[in-house]
């Protein structure tokens, strides 16, 4: 049996341990929960222990937004997954926040539908640090100019943070450089910018450490908190 309470201490400790190991505090490093493929009650029970809860799939979320509903609880829910188009407003109406914006184009669908409303959006901007072809992502070289194009034209969007996912076999050395340019990117960014961009989601279950002495300040752990996935 998957104990979810202890895994989420195990991982708390860990990332209490690779925060000191950096001289941070553990306090800036949020966990994300990541339940996708796990069912709802696994995700209730989780609420309790992490600081957010994560998605990948629109349509998960839908079906579990149901449940929910009859059993609030207070975690924020983001969107970590590729978002299509066609479900973009789905997106909106489920999510606290997208993490996933890795175009201009999807910016401004998101930013179409917030002006019905006039309502405001928090989002991060994916990034692909690992150049690797399979995965989603903006490139890093383009990121300024898809910040500039979102500030400019997507009054409705406020961008907060910067997310992105190290190359899922890579040797350590790979990982850490992964992250590490995302943190050097948010630099670069912030200058350019002016804006803030406090957050940098990155680290998953097995490389959530690395990620956490390259400065993560939002980690999505799957795997080490709800045990394995059955697709
Ligand atoms: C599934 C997923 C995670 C969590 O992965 P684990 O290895 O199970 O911790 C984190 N981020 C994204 C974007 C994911 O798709």
């Amino acid at each position: 049996m998957v104990n979810i309470k202890e895994n989420t201490g195990a991982v708390r400790a860990k990332i209490e341990e690779a925060a000191k190991k950096a001289g941070r505090c553990a306090s800036e490093i949020k966990l994300m929960g990541v339940s996708k493929f796990h069912p709802f009650e696994a995700m209730r029970e989780a609420a309790q222990y992490v600081d957010l809860l994560g998605e990948n799939r629109v349509q998960e979320a839908v079906s579990k937004r149901l449940f929910w509903k009859e059993s609030p609880f207070d975690a924020p829910w983001h969107l970590i997954g590729q978002l299509q188009k066609n479900k973009a407003r789905r997106a909106l109406e489920t999510f606290d926040l997208i993490e996933s914006v890795d175009s201009f184009e999807l910016a401004s669908l998101l930013n179409r539908i917030l002006e019905e409303t006039g309502r405001k959006f928090p989002v991060y901007l994916e990034i692909n640090m690992s150049h690797d072809e399979n995965k989603s992502g903006a490139e890093a070289e383009n990121a300024l100019e898809m910040l500039e194009k979102i500030m400019e034209n997507c009054p409705r969007l406020s961008v907060e943070g910067l997310m992105t996912m190290a190359p899922l076999n890579g040797d350590e050395r790979a990982v850490r450089r992964a992250f590490a340019g995302l943190r050097t990117l948010a630099e670069g960014l912030r200058t350019r910018s002016g804006l803030q961009l406090p957050v940098l989601s990155m680290g998953m279950s097995g490389d959530f450490e690395y990620a956490i002495e390259e400065g993560s300040t939002l980690v999505r752990v799957g795997t080490a908190i709800f045990g394995e996935r059955e697709y």
